[in-house]
């Protein structure tokens, strides 16, 4: 097989293998139902709840606050839908943001259907919200605010704990789709008064098809699943032992060394883009430069058309992304682009490259001595 270079950590990332080593039991002698009463039932139950304490280690919360889902959009639907469905206001309003990935943004459309009233805040070239827009736009029925805390496609980190302070002066709940962000910064749930957050296995060396939500003890919320009493009622299913058992061993892995792994990232990023603006000209990085996550780098190449850019990268063995993974199959320009204010010409242009822990100088350098040669 010849080596792939993966530039598209944001999409997904590979199973770590100490990760896939931790699971590899669960799929095989460690197979007893975690809610049967016998011993190998008792035993998986014993190691989701291990895993449940890494992940709330990993945000400073506490094991009985962390509920597992099948993914990280499953985890925003739990947040947006089970806050609204337990509360008894007559009219409910929820704020978010115009740059929200469509878990929350379809999620929100689906609330607006039933009644429910969203205020999508803007953002400015950045990609950041602006504080007092949204303190403005706090009414009496506003039950949530819902903002990610790291854009998938720009990379824009937002004033998390602001944000959180302006909700907990208003008594309004504060959910963030940490996806992007959990494995890539520090979350620290207290500090930055956050009541409820979604993360996903995939996006930090985990497995596909596991994620989880944090609800911050007292907060009400319904299931949306009807079934069986797994996860305090709150998501029935019998659990994914081997997913969950993984997810715990890779956000546990993650925030060991994030310190360093931020550090490499950042190298390799700054040197990214040095190399990008010195050898190609009619280009433009897009989001913060300040406030970003470590890994991402989003580029316009002006007059370019960015999905053939990626299908002539992939040929050479390269995988990046136009815009996002979840638009890939959509021709229509990227909602985040639109909302920082891109041009038609400028978003049909745009590239994602995020890199990860297996990448290395080198391989940036092949990256882009090849947009070079394709350009
Ligand atoms: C990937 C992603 C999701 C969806 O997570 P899945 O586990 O793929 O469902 C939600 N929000 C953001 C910001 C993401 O990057």
């Amino acid at each position: 097989m010849n080596k792939i270079y993966y530039f598209d950590h944001a999409a997904t990332t590979a199973v770590d293998e100490e990760v896939l080593k931790a699971m590899l039991p669960y799929f095989s002698y460690s197979y007893g139902n975690p809610s049967s009463a016998y011993t190998i039932g008792r035993k998986n139950k014993m190691a989701i709840d291990l895993a449940r304490q890494k992940v709330a280690n990993s945000i400073n919360a506490n094991q009985k606050e962390i509920y597992f889902t099948g993914c990280g959009s499953e985890s925003d639907n739990l947040a947006l839908k089970g806050v609204t469905f337990a509360s008894n206001k007559k009219a409910r309003h929820i704020i978010t943001t115009k740059i929200e990935h469509h878990a929350i943004l379809n999620t929100c459309k689906t609330l607006e259907e039933m009644g429910v009233e969203v205020t999508y805040l803007n953002v400015d070239r950045e990609g950041k919200i602006s504080l007092q827009e949204l303190e403005n736009a706090i009414r009496e029925s506003t039950i949530l605010i819902s903002v990610m805390t790291a854009n998938n496609e720009i990379g824009t980190i937002q004033p998390i704990k602001k944000i959180g302070e302006i909700a907990k002066s208003h008594k309004v709940l504060f959910h963030t789709d940490a996806v992007q962000a959990i494995g890539n910064m520090k979350i620290d749930v207290d500090e930055m008064n956050i009541d409820l957050l979604a993360m996903s296995a995939h996006k930090f060396y985990g497995p596909k098809g596991v994620g989880a939500l944090y609800v911050r003890n007292g907060v009400e919320f319904k299931e949306i699943q009807d079934g069986g009493h797994q996860e305090k009622g709150k998501r029935a299913g019998t659990e994914n032992v081997a997913g969950i058992v993984g997810m715990g061993k890779a956000i546990e892995k993650a925030y060991i060394n994030i310190d360093e792994y931020n550090k490499k990232m950042i190298e390799l990023r700054e040197y990214c883009i040095e190399k990008l603006q010195s050898n190609i000209s009619n280009l433009k990085i897009n989001g913060s430069r300040d406030d970003r996550l470590p890994g991402n780098i989003n580029i316009s190449f002006l007059g370019k058309e960015s999905i053939e850019l990626l299908l002539k990268l992939d040929e050479r063995g390269i995988c990046t992304s136009a815009g996002s993974a979840c638009n890939s199959d959509s021709t229509s320009p990227s909602h985040v682009l639109m909302a920082i204010g891109l041009t038609d010409e400028e978003a049909e242009g745009t590239l994602r490259i995020t890199l990860g822990k297996e990448n290395t100088k080198e391989d940036i350098d092949y990256l882009i001595s090849s947009i070079m040669e394709i350009i």
